[in-house]
């Protein structure tokens, strides 16, 4: 497992709220226990969990979502998060989160947002660049690409951008407001659009517009496709022509044939998968299909605390399941930045700290 820390990492599908420690989510419910908002001993042992089918997962992530209602909480999450990936020595992250409105306690999906931002900035154990390129590195010395040395001490550096959830449960018009938000944040790192949620809740046409007028406007689209059976969703997702998509677990023969042609990439969970029966076992996984045929694909974690992973784990479950050595595992890490949603400068920068990383192999 050493092995795969070390190795530098790109990160593409990561819920915020679904990588949240567990240590944070019981300190969070002892508090909301001792207040008599919710029974302690009832939900210790949901938090602990470890199986869940997908019913579950969603219903877990409501007990999250109470645990996490507040702007403070909020910001310490995210900032545990990114340094949670850090460690694992992940140098570009795209954290996705659905901004949530909740008038009771002031919540609106911008303040939900800037405490998103609040707690991206609060990250101190590593240096973080989460502006567009032009402004977030002209601080930053071009020759330091993977560490930075402040004052004699070595700091690690990692990339974040964000992308902004739809969930499945909300209406044309709530989705609409989270893509307009999504490109007034444009210059604070918000790169794209997300639809997720519970894949048997909404229909297509609700999300639709927003999706649409997020493309036309230049956002990036990326959609959890396939994760049950649904072809007429999976048809419509492809049209759209979104520039990844997570999942695609209950593809069919045409579906696979549409979506190789199209030449999307594929965001790969294989924890997530199995532990939510999306895929029966990982022997029959597609991402040995997709990774044969050269299909450009990625390994993510999905929901890093949910799923008690970590990237680490997912490329060590992907080398141990697949058969794949040190080498293939390397590339396809490195892969993963021809799939990110940045430019092209990071690009470069980051295809410089694996160029480097390779040279200590
Ligand atoms: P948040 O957006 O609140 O930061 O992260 C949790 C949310 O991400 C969940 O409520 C759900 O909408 C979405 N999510 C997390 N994991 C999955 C998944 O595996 N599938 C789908 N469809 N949505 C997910």
């Amino acid at each position: 497992m050493e092995g795969w820390v070390s190795m530098p990492k790109v990160e593409l599908h990561a819920h915020l709220n679904g990588s949240v420690r567990d240590s944070t989510l019981l300190e969070l419910a002892r508090v909301l226990g001792e207040k008599g908002v919710i029974v302690f001993s009832d939900v210790e042992h949901v938090i602990l969990k470890n199986e869940r089918s997908l019913t579950e997962v969603f219903r877990l992530f409501d007990l999250i979502h109470i645990l996490t209602t507040d702007h403070k909480i909020i910001t310490r999450i995210t900032k545990e998060v990114i340094e949670d990936f850090a460690s694992e020595n992940v140098v570009y992250l795209e954290l996705r989160t659905t901004p949530k409105k909740n008038e009771s306690i002031g919540m609106s999906k911008r303040s939900y947002l800037e405490a998103v931002l609040e707690g991206i900035k609060a990250v101190n154990t590593v240096d973080v660049a989460f502006r567009p390129h032009n402004a977030d590195v002209s601080n930053v010395k071009r020759s330091s690409l993977i560490n930075d040395t402040c004052n004699g001490s070595t700091r690690k550096k990692i990339y974040v951008r964000l992308l902004l959830s739809i969930d499945r449960r909300e209406t044309t018009e709530a989705a609409m407001e989270t893509v307009k938000l999504a490109l007034e944040m444009r210059d604070l790192g918000v790169v794209g659009i997300d639809l997720s949620g519970n894949p048997i809740v909404g229909e297509w046409m609700t999300f639709f517009p927003a999706l649409k007028f997020a493309r036309e406007q230049g956002l990036y689209i990326t959609l959890h496709c396939g994760e049950v059976p649904n072809p007429k969703e999976i048809r419509a997702m492809l049209d759209l022509l979104p520039q990844r998509i997570g999942h695609a677990c209950c593809f069919e023969e045409e579906e696979w044939k549409r979506l190789k042609s199209l030449n999307i990439p594929v965001e790969i969970c294989l924890t997530s998968n199995i532990r939510t029966n999306s895929v029966r076992s990982i022997e029959v996984h597609h991402f040995a299909d997709l990774y044969n045929s050269k299909h450009p694909l990625v390994i993510c974690t999905d929901d890093s605390g949910v799923f008690s992973t970590s990237v680490s784990k997912e490329y060590n479950l992907a080398a141990s399941a697949f058969g794949l050595g040190r080498r293939e595992i390397f590339q396809l890490a490195r892969n993963a930045i021809e799939y990110i949603f940045a430019d092209d400068e990071v690009k470069r920068e980051l295809k410089e700290i694996f160029n480097s990383a390779e040279l200590d192999q």
